[in-house]
Protein backbone atom coordinates (compact mmCIF):
# COMPACT_ATOMS: atom_id res chain seq x y z
CA UNK A 1 0.00 0.00 0.00
CA UNK A 2 1.32 3.06 -0.58
CA UNK A 3 2.10 5.27 2.32
CA UNK A 4 0.76 8.99 2.69
CA UNK A 5 3.48 11.35 2.72
CA UNK A 6 4.57 12.69 5.78
CA UNK A 7 7.17 14.85 6.11
CA UNK A 8 7.19 15.72 9.83
CA UNK A 9 7.69 12.29 10.68
CA UNK A 10 10.25 11.62 8.27
CA UNK A 11 12.28 14.33 9.51
CA UNK A 12 11.56 12.79 13.07
CA UNK A 13 13.03 9.29 11.89
CA UNK A 14 16.14 10.84 10.44
CA UNK A 15 16.41 12.82 13.42
CA UNK A 16 16.29 9.76 15.50
CA UNK A 17 18.92 7.72 13.03
CA UNK A 18 21.15 10.79 12.79
CA UNK A 19 21.72 10.88 16.81
CA UNK A 20 21.68 7.52 17.14
CA UNK A 21 22.10 4.65 14.75
CA UNK A 22 25.85 3.88 13.50
CA UNK A 23 25.95 2.57 9.87
CA UNK A 24 27.71 0.30 7.99
CA UNK A 25 31.14 0.81 6.37
CA UNK A 26 30.63 4.59 6.37
CA UNK A 27 32.01 7.98 7.92
CA UNK A 28 28.94 8.89 10.01
CA UNK A 29 29.44 12.44 9.73
CA UNK A 30 29.04 12.21 5.48
CA UNK A 31 26.00 10.27 5.03
CA UNK A 32 22.71 11.39 4.64
CA UNK A 33 20.35 8.01 4.93
CA UNK A 34 16.80 8.19 3.10
CA UNK A 35 14.38 8.31 5.67
CA UNK A 36 11.91 5.01 4.02
CA UNK A 37 8.34 5.13 5.02
CA UNK A 38 6.81 2.44 2.98
CA UNK A 39 7.69 -0.85 0.75
CA UNK A 40 5.47 -2.98 -1.73
CA UNK A 41 6.68 -5.42 -4.41
CA UNK A 42 9.96 -3.69 -6.22
CA UNK A 43 8.91 -0.42 -4.57
CA UNK A 44 9.31 1.94 -1.76
CA UNK A 45 8.35 5.37 -0.68
CA UNK A 46 9.92 7.86 0.92
CA UNK A 47 8.20 10.66 3.26
CA UNK A 48 8.21 13.16 0.38
CA UNK A 49 5.96 11.18 -1.46
CA UNK A 50 8.73 9.99 -3.66
CA UNK A 51 8.66 6.80 -5.06
CA UNK A 52 11.46 4.44 -6.04
CA UNK A 53 11.95 1.19 -8.08
CA UNK A 54 14.53 -0.72 -6.54
CA UNK A 55 16.98 -2.27 -8.60
CA UNK A 56 19.29 -3.19 -5.58
CA UNK A 57 16.60 -5.96 -4.17
CA UNK A 58 17.98 -3.80 -0.74
CA UNK A 59 21.31 -5.46 -0.96
CA UNK A 60 20.84 -7.83 -3.27
CA UNK A 61 18.24 -9.96 -1.17
CA UNK A 62 14.62 -9.37 -1.31
CA UNK A 63 14.26 -11.53 -4.98
CA UNK A 64 10.35 -11.98 -3.95
CA UNK A 65 10.16 -8.36 -3.46
CA UNK A 66 9.22 -6.55 -0.39
CA UNK A 67 5.97 -7.52 1.59
CA UNK A 68 5.06 -10.80 -0.17
CA UNK A 69 1.72 -11.40 1.46
CA UNK A 70 2.39 -15.07 1.71
CA UNK A 71 5.35 -14.56 3.43
CA UNK A 72 4.29 -12.14 5.95
CA UNK A 73 1.36 -14.12 6.98
CA UNK A 74 3.50 -17.10 7.36
CA UNK A 75 5.73 -14.92 9.36
CA UNK A 76 2.87 -13.87 11.24
CA UNK A 77 1.05 -17.67 12.03
CA UNK A 78 4.93 -18.60 13.79
CA UNK A 79 4.97 -15.68 15.78
CA UNK A 80 0.93 -16.33 17.03
CA UNK A 81 2.28 -20.39 18.01
CA UNK A 82 6.02 -20.28 18.53
CA UNK A 83 8.12 -17.08 18.10
CA UNK A 84 11.40 -18.80 18.92
CA UNK A 85 12.71 -21.58 20.23
CA UNK A 86 16.36 -22.90 21.22
CA UNK A 87 18.55 -24.50 18.27
CA UNK A 88 18.88 -28.17 19.92
CA UNK A 89 15.72 -28.89 19.81
CA UNK A 90 13.56 -30.14 16.58
CA UNK A 91 11.01 -27.34 15.51
CA UNK A 92 8.67 -27.87 12.67
CA UNK A 93 9.59 -24.89 10.68
CA UNK A 94 13.08 -25.81 11.20
CA UNK A 95 12.79 -28.79 10.04
CA UNK A 96 10.52 -28.20 6.95
CA UNK A 97 13.13 -24.61 5.68
CA UNK A 98 16.54 -27.71 5.75
CA UNK A 99 14.20 -30.46 4.08
CA UNK A 100 13.37 -28.25 1.40
CA UNK A 101 16.64 -26.08 0.76
CA UNK A 102 18.26 -29.69 0.75
CA UNK A 103 15.99 -30.52 -1.90
CA UNK A 104 16.93 -27.85 -3.95
CA UNK A 105 20.60 -28.06 -3.54
CA UNK A 106 22.85 -29.87 -5.99
CA UNK A 107 24.22 -33.01 -5.49
CA UNK A 108 24.19 -34.70 -1.87
CA UNK A 109 24.22 -31.45 -0.25
CA UNK A 110 21.52 -32.32 2.26
CA UNK A 111 22.90 -31.28 5.74
CA UNK A 112 21.90 -28.00 6.54
CA UNK A 113 23.32 -25.91 9.05
CA UNK A 114 21.72 -22.48 9.99
CA UNK A 115 23.07 -19.47 10.69
CA UNK A 116 21.99 -15.81 10.83
CA UNK A 117 23.32 -14.32 7.40
CA UNK A 118 26.08 -15.16 5.42
CA UNK A 119 29.37 -13.89 6.91
CA UNK A 120 28.49 -16.28 9.93
CA UNK A 121 27.77 -18.85 7.23
CA UNK A 122 31.33 -18.12 5.62
CA UNK A 123 32.83 -18.66 9.29
CA UNK A 124 31.41 -22.21 9.53
CA UNK A 125 31.71 -23.37 6.18
CA UNK A 126 35.72 -22.66 6.62
CA UNK A 127 36.30 -23.87 9.99
CA UNK A 128 34.16 -26.98 8.63
CA UNK A 129 36.46 -27.78 5.83
CA UNK A 130 39.49 -26.91 8.28
CA UNK A 131 38.43 -29.57 11.19
CA UNK A 132 37.81 -32.03 7.95
CA UNK A 133 40.75 -31.90 6.18
CA UNK A 134 42.97 -31.11 9.43
CA UNK A 135 44.77 -28.58 6.91
CA UNK A 136 45.25 -24.75 7.71
CA UNK A 137 44.55 -22.42 5.18
CA UNK A 138 41.53 -21.70 2.99
CA UNK A 139 42.18 -20.19 -0.94
CA UNK A 140 40.05 -16.85 -2.03
CA UNK A 141 39.72 -14.93 -5.24
CA UNK A 142 40.77 -11.56 -4.77
CA UNK A 143 37.51 -9.87 -6.79
CA UNK A 144 35.15 -11.17 -3.89
CA UNK A 145 33.44 -10.36 -0.97
CA UNK A 146 32.50 -13.00 1.94
CA UNK A 147 31.00 -10.92 4.74
CA UNK A 148 31.89 -8.42 7.23
CA UNK A 149 33.14 -10.92 10.60
CA UNK A 150 36.99 -11.71 10.91
CA UNK A 151 37.39 -14.65 8.84
CA UNK A 152 34.92 -13.57 6.14
CA UNK A 153 36.47 -10.52 5.64
CA UNK A 154 39.75 -12.00 5.68
CA UNK A 155 38.95 -14.13 2.59
CA UNK A 156 37.33 -10.99 1.06
CA UNK A 157 39.13 -9.70 -1.81
CA UNK A 158 37.72 -6.09 -2.13
CA UNK A 159 39.34 -3.43 -0.35
CA UNK A 160 36.98 -3.30 2.55
CA UNK A 161 39.22 -6.02 4.08
CA UNK A 162 42.29 -3.84 4.12
CA UNK A 163 41.36 -1.75 7.09
CA UNK A 164 40.49 -5.11 9.32
CA UNK A 165 42.65 -7.46 7.69
CA UNK A 166 44.57 -9.01 10.32
CA UNK A 167 47.05 -10.83 8.09
CA UNK A 168 45.93 -13.86 9.34
CA UNK A 169 48.02 -16.84 8.33
CA UNK A 170 45.67 -19.10 6.48
CA UNK A 171 44.44 -17.00 4.14
CA UNK A 172 45.52 -16.56 0.68
CA UNK A 173 44.17 -14.84 -2.28
CA UNK A 174 44.72 -16.04 -5.73
CA UNK A 175 43.11 -14.28 -9.40
CA UNK A 176 39.55 -15.90 -10.63
CA UNK A 177 38.48 -15.18 -14.74
CA UNK A 178 37.86 -11.65 -15.45
CA UNK A 179 38.45 -11.61 -19.15
CA UNK A 180 37.70 -7.89 -19.52
CA UNK A 181 40.30 -6.54 -17.52
CA UNK A 182 42.13 -9.98 -17.83
CA UNK A 183 45.07 -10.69 -14.99
CA UNK A 184 46.30 -13.67 -17.37
CA UNK A 185 47.17 -11.62 -20.93
CA UNK A 186 44.11 -13.85 -22.09
CA UNK A 187 42.35 -12.55 -25.24
CA UNK A 188 39.50 -15.13 -25.16
CA UNK A 189 36.92 -16.95 -22.51
CA UNK A 190 39.22 -20.28 -23.26
CA UNK A 191 42.78 -18.46 -22.40
CA UNK A 192 41.24 -16.83 -19.53
CA UNK A 193 40.05 -20.40 -18.47
CA UNK A 194 43.01 -22.46 -18.67
CA UNK A 195 45.63 -19.61 -17.70
CA UNK A 196 43.29 -18.71 -14.43
CA UNK A 197 43.42 -22.57 -13.35
CA UNK A 198 46.87 -22.92 -14.30
CA UNK A 199 47.39 -20.15 -11.61
CA UNK A 200 45.46 -21.66 -9.36
CA UNK A 201 47.29 -24.64 -9.36
CA UNK A 202 50.72 -22.93 -9.03
CA UNK A 203 49.20 -21.21 -5.79
CA UNK A 204 47.96 -24.55 -4.49
CA UNK A 205 51.26 -26.63 -5.14
CA UNK A 206 53.23 -23.26 -4.36
CA UNK A 207 51.28 -23.29 -1.30
CA UNK A 208 51.76 -27.03 -0.10
CA UNK A 209 48.43 -28.58 -1.18
CA UNK A 210 48.91 -30.73 2.36
CA UNK A 211 48.04 -27.20 3.93
CA UNK A 212 45.25 -26.31 1.70
CA UNK A 213 42.21 -27.03 3.41
CA UNK A 214 39.50 -25.54 1.14
CA UNK A 215 39.13 -22.85 -1.82
CA UNK A 216 36.56 -20.42 -1.68
CA UNK A 217 34.90 -18.83 -4.69
CA UNK A 218 31.28 -16.94 -4.81
CA UNK A 219 29.97 -19.43 -7.54
CA UNK A 220 29.29 -16.08 -9.54
CA UNK A 221 30.82 -13.01 -7.90
CA UNK A 222 29.07 -10.18 -6.96
CA UNK A 223 29.54 -7.64 -4.88
CA UNK A 224 33.04 -7.32 -7.28
CA UNK A 225 31.38 -6.85 -10.24
CA UNK A 226 28.84 -9.92 -11.46
CA UNK A 227 31.58 -11.82 -13.22
CA UNK A 228 30.49 -14.92 -15.19
CA UNK A 229 32.82 -17.42 -15.00
CA UNK A 230 34.11 -18.97 -18.56
CA UNK A 231 32.68 -22.46 -19.28
CA UNK A 232 34.97 -24.89 -18.03
CA UNK A 233 36.68 -22.76 -14.64
CA UNK A 234 33.96 -24.09 -12.24
CA UNK A 235 34.51 -27.69 -13.08
CA UNK A 236 38.31 -27.47 -13.29
CA UNK A 237 38.30 -26.17 -10.17
CA UNK A 238 36.37 -28.96 -8.31
CA UNK A 239 38.45 -30.94 -9.95
CA UNK A 240 41.51 -29.36 -8.71
CA UNK A 241 40.04 -29.99 -5.37
CA UNK A 242 39.42 -33.37 -6.10
CA UNK A 243 43.18 -34.01 -6.90
CA UNK A 244 44.60 -32.43 -4.05
CA UNK A 245 41.90 -33.57 -1.26
CA UNK A 246 40.92 -29.46 -0.98
CA UNK A 247 37.34 -28.98 0.22
CA UNK A 248 35.19 -26.69 -2.54
CA UNK A 249 33.40 -24.25 -1.40
CA UNK A 250 30.81 -22.54 -3.31
CA UNK A 251 29.30 -19.20 -1.27
CA UNK A 252 25.82 -18.57 -2.71
CA UNK A 253 24.92 -16.20 -0.52
CA UNK A 254 24.14 -13.30 -3.02
CA UNK A 255 24.11 -15.54 -6.41
CA UNK A 256 21.42 -18.24 -4.87
CA UNK A 257 17.61 -18.76 -4.88
CA UNK A 258 16.99 -17.73 -8.44
CA UNK A 259 19.00 -14.82 -8.87
CA UNK A 260 20.92 -15.92 -11.81
CA UNK A 261 18.05 -17.92 -13.14
CA UNK A 262 18.45 -21.03 -11.21
CA UNK A 263 18.13 -22.00 -7.86
CA UNK A 264 21.12 -22.40 -7.61
CA UNK A 265 24.33 -20.68 -9.75
CA UNK A 266 25.91 -24.02 -9.42
CA UNK A 267 22.69 -25.29 -11.36
CA UNK A 268 24.59 -23.08 -14.21
CA UNK A 269 27.63 -24.68 -14.30
CA UNK A 270 26.50 -27.94 -13.44
CA UNK A 271 28.60 -28.35 -10.91
CA UNK A 272 28.76 -29.33 -6.80
CA UNK A 273 30.78 -28.15 -4.23
CA UNK A 274 31.23 -30.18 -0.74
CA UNK A 275 30.04 -26.97 0.99
CA UNK A 276 28.15 -24.38 0.11
CA UNK A 277 27.13 -21.10 1.65
CA UNK A 278 23.54 -19.24 1.50
CA UNK A 279 21.90 -16.59 3.35
CA UNK A 280 19.78 -13.52 1.63
CA UNK A 281 17.04 -14.79 -0.94
CA UNK A 282 16.43 -18.03 1.02
CA UNK A 283 13.73 -15.85 2.88
CA UNK A 284 14.59 -13.03 0.89
CA UNK A 285 15.88 -11.54 3.77
CA UNK A 286 12.16 -10.86 5.72
CA UNK A 287 14.16 -12.66 8.36
CA UNK A 288 18.17 -12.38 8.82
CA UNK A 289 19.31 -15.96 7.98
CA UNK A 290 21.73 -17.54 6.01
CA UNK A 291 23.37 -21.25 6.31
CA UNK A 292 25.61 -23.84 5.05
CA UNK A 293 24.60 -26.87 3.12
CA UNK A 294 27.13 -29.73 3.63
CA UNK A 295 27.68 -32.85 1.61
CA UNK A 296 27.31 -36.19 2.79
CA UNK A 297 31.24 -36.91 3.46
CA UNK A 298 31.44 -33.87 5.56
CA UNK A 299 28.05 -34.70 7.41
CA UNK A 300 29.92 -38.03 7.98
CA UNK A 301 33.30 -36.29 9.52
CA UNK A 302 30.71 -34.91 12.11
CA UNK A 303 28.30 -38.27 12.67
CA UNK A 304 29.97 -39.43 15.95
CA UNK A 305 32.38 -36.49 16.88
CA UNK A 306 30.71 -32.91 17.95
CA UNK A 307 30.90 -30.16 15.45
CA UNK A 308 32.48 -27.32 17.53
CA UNK A 309 30.99 -24.32 16.96
CA UNK A 310 26.48 -22.74 17.09
CA UNK A 311 24.79 -19.70 17.25
CA UNK A 312 21.86 -18.84 19.95
CA UNK A 313 19.50 -18.24 16.55
CA UNK A 314 20.55 -20.71 14.44
CA UNK A 315 17.42 -21.60 12.94
CA UNK A 316 15.38 -19.41 14.37
CA UNK A 317 11.67 -20.52 13.89
CA UNK A 318 10.48 -17.07 12.58
CA UNK A 319 13.69 -17.17 9.99
CA UNK A 320 12.67 -21.04 9.05
CA UNK A 321 9.10 -20.38 8.44
CA UNK A 322 10.02 -17.38 6.24
CA UNK A 323 11.85 -19.26 4.60
CA UNK A 324 9.27 -22.22 4.01
CA UNK A 325 6.87 -19.50 2.87
CA UNK A 326 9.25 -18.01 0.53
CA UNK A 327 10.77 -21.12 -1.52
CA UNK A 328 6.88 -22.03 -1.84
CA UNK A 329 6.40 -18.81 -3.05
CA UNK A 330 8.90 -19.15 -5.37
CA UNK A 331 7.97 -22.41 -6.85
CA UNK A 332 4.14 -21.39 -6.66
CA UNK A 333 4.62 -18.43 -8.61
CA UNK A 334 7.52 -19.82 -11.21
CA UNK A 335 9.64 -16.76 -9.81
CA UNK A 336 12.95 -18.92 -10.94
CA UNK A 337 11.92 -19.25 -14.45
CA UNK A 338 10.76 -15.84 -14.18
CA UNK A 339 14.29 -14.26 -13.26
CA UNK A 340 15.82 -16.21 -16.33
CA UNK A 341 13.31 -15.56 -18.95
CA UNK A 342 13.15 -11.80 -18.48
CA UNK A 343 17.10 -11.52 -18.01
CA UNK A 344 17.09 -13.01 -21.61
CA UNK A 345 14.35 -11.33 -23.21
CA UNK A 346 14.01 -8.34 -21.43
CA UNK A 347 17.11 -7.09 -18.80
CA UNK A 348 19.75 -8.67 -21.11
CA UNK A 349 18.81 -6.92 -24.74
CA UNK A 350 17.75 -3.47 -22.68
CA UNK A 351 21.05 -3.42 -21.86
CA UNK A 352 22.65 -3.72 -24.83
CA UNK A 353 20.75 -1.34 -26.19
CA UNK A 354 21.75 0.97 -23.64
CA UNK A 355 25.64 0.54 -24.42
CA UNK A 356 25.69 0.76 -28.08
CA UNK A 357 23.77 4.68 -27.41
CA UNK A 358 26.37 5.35 -24.35
CA UNK A 359 29.82 5.64 -24.54
CA UNK A 360 30.12 5.04 -20.89
CA UNK A 361 29.22 1.65 -21.06
CA UNK A 362 32.63 -0.28 -21.29
CA UNK A 363 30.90 -3.69 -21.02
CA UNK A 364 27.31 -5.47 -20.09
CA UNK A 365 27.43 -8.67 -18.41
CA UNK A 366 25.43 -11.02 -16.67
CA UNK A 367 22.44 -13.39 -16.45
CA UNK A 368 19.26 -13.70 -15.45
CA UNK A 369 18.23 -10.72 -12.66
CA UNK A 370 22.07 -10.36 -12.17
CA UNK A 371 23.65 -7.79 -14.42
CA UNK A 372 26.41 -5.61 -14.24
CA UNK A 373 27.51 -2.54 -16.49
CA UNK A 374 30.94 -1.24 -15.98
CA UNK A 375 31.27 2.19 -16.63
CA UNK A 376 34.56 3.73 -18.21
CA UNK A 377 35.98 6.90 -19.46
CA UNK A 378 37.47 5.43 -22.73
CA UNK A 379 36.08 2.47 -24.75
CA UNK A 380 38.99 1.42 -25.83
CA UNK A 381 41.46 1.46 -23.10
CA UNK A 382 39.15 0.77 -20.54
CA UNK A 383 39.91 3.27 -17.90
CA UNK A 384 37.27 3.35 -15.51
CA UNK A 385 35.30 5.94 -15.01
CA UNK A 386 36.43 6.76 -11.44
CA UNK A 387 39.71 5.08 -10.43
CA UNK A 388 39.72 1.96 -8.06
CA UNK A 389 38.49 2.51 -4.84
CA UNK A 390 37.56 6.05 -5.39
CA UNK A 391 36.23 8.54 -2.75
CA UNK A 392 35.08 11.64 -2.78
CA UNK A 393 35.37 14.36 -5.70
CA UNK A 394 37.57 11.57 -7.32
CA UNK A 395 34.02 9.79 -7.36
CA UNK A 396 32.09 12.63 -8.25
CA UNK A 397 31.25 11.27 -11.70
CA UNK A 398 29.23 8.10 -10.26
CA UNK A 399 27.65 9.94 -7.71
CA UNK A 400 26.58 12.12 -10.54
CA UNK A 401 25.24 9.00 -12.32
CA UNK A 402 23.46 7.67 -8.81
CA UNK A 403 21.54 10.50 -8.38
CA UNK A 404 20.19 11.24 -11.85
CA UNK A 405 19.02 7.77 -11.69
CA UNK A 406 17.20 8.54 -8.57
CA UNK A 407 15.58 11.84 -9.94
CA UNK A 408 14.10 9.45 -13.08
CA UNK A 409 12.46 7.06 -9.96
CA UNK A 410 15.02 4.48 -9.64
CA UNK A 411 17.36 3.40 -7.14
CA UNK A 412 20.99 1.67 -8.61
CA UNK A 413 22.89 -0.92 -6.99
CA UNK A 414 26.79 1.33 -7.20
CA UNK A 415 29.98 -0.40 -6.85
CA UNK A 416 33.09 1.69 -7.68
CA UNK A 417 32.84 2.23 -11.28
CA UNK A 418 30.07 -0.10 -12.07
CA UNK A 419 26.47 -0.36 -11.70
CA UNK A 420 24.86 -3.57 -11.20
CA UNK A 421 21.12 -4.59 -12.44
CA UNK A 422 19.94 -6.51 -9.43
CA UNK A 423 16.16 -5.94 -9.40
CA UNK A 424 13.55 -8.58 -7.34
CA UNK A 425 13.29 -11.83 -9.43
CA UNK A 426 10.14 -11.33 -9.67
CA UNK A 427 9.58 -7.88 -11.12
CA UNK A 428 7.34 -7.69 -13.94
CA UNK A 429 8.28 -7.07 -17.13
CA UNK A 430 6.65 -3.23 -17.26
CA UNK A 431 8.65 -2.18 -14.49
CA UNK A 432 11.75 -3.83 -15.69
CA UNK A 433 11.04 -1.56 -18.47
CA UNK A 434 10.75 1.51 -16.13
CA UNK A 435 14.12 0.99 -14.77
CA UNK A 436 15.99 0.65 -17.87
CA UNK A 437 14.57 3.80 -19.20
CA UNK A 438 15.62 5.74 -16.12
CA UNK A 439 18.81 3.77 -16.58
CA UNK A 440 19.17 5.41 -19.77
CA UNK A 441 18.68 8.93 -18.82
CA UNK A 442 21.07 8.51 -15.79
CA UNK A 443 23.99 7.13 -18.36
CA UNK A 444 23.64 10.48 -20.09
CA UNK A 445 24.62 11.68 -17.17
CA UNK A 446 27.89 9.40 -17.29
CA UNK A 447 28.77 9.93 -20.72
CA UNK A 448 29.44 13.45 -19.88
CA UNK A 449 32.72 12.27 -18.12
CA UNK A 450 33.65 10.19 -20.79
N1 LIG B 1 28.99 -13.74 0.79
C1 LIG B 1 28.55 -13.07 -0.28
C2 LIG B 1 28.80 -13.62 -1.64
C3 LIG B 1 27.85 -11.87 -0.11
O1 LIG B 1 27.41 -11.20 -1.18
C4 LIG B 1 27.60 -11.40 1.20
C5 LIG B 1 26.82 -10.12 1.45
N2 LIG B 1 26.76 -9.20 0.46
C6 LIG B 1 28.09 -12.13 2.27
C7 LIG B 1 28.77 -13.31 2.04
C8 LIG B 1 27.87 -11.69 3.69
O2 LIG B 1 26.55 -11.84 4.06
P1 LIG B 1 25.95 -11.06 5.33
O3 LIG B 1 26.04 -9.60 5.03
O4 LIG B 1 24.56 -11.61 5.45
O5 LIG B 1 26.78 -11.45 6.50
Amino acid sequence: MTPQPNPQVGAAVKAADRAHVFHSWSAQELIDPLAVAGAEGSYFWDYEGNRYLDFTSGLVYTNIGYQHPKVVAAIQEQAATMTTFAPAFAVEARSEAARLIAERTPGDLDKIFFTNGGADAVEHATRMARLHTGRPKVLAAYRSYHGGTQQAINLTGDPRRWASDTGTAGVVHFWAPYLYRSRFYAETERQECERALQHLEDTIVFEGAQTVAAIILETVPGTAGIMIPPPGYLAGVRALCDKYGIVFVLDEVMAGFGRTGEWFAADLFDVTPDLMTFAKGVNSGYVPLGGVAISGEIAETFAKRPYPGGLTYSGHPLACAAAVATLNVMADEGVVDHAANLGAQVIEPGLRALAERHPSVGEVRGVGMFWALELVKNRETREPLVPYNATGEANAPMAAFGAAAKKHGLWPFINMNRTHVVPPCNITETEAKEGLAALDAALSVADEHT
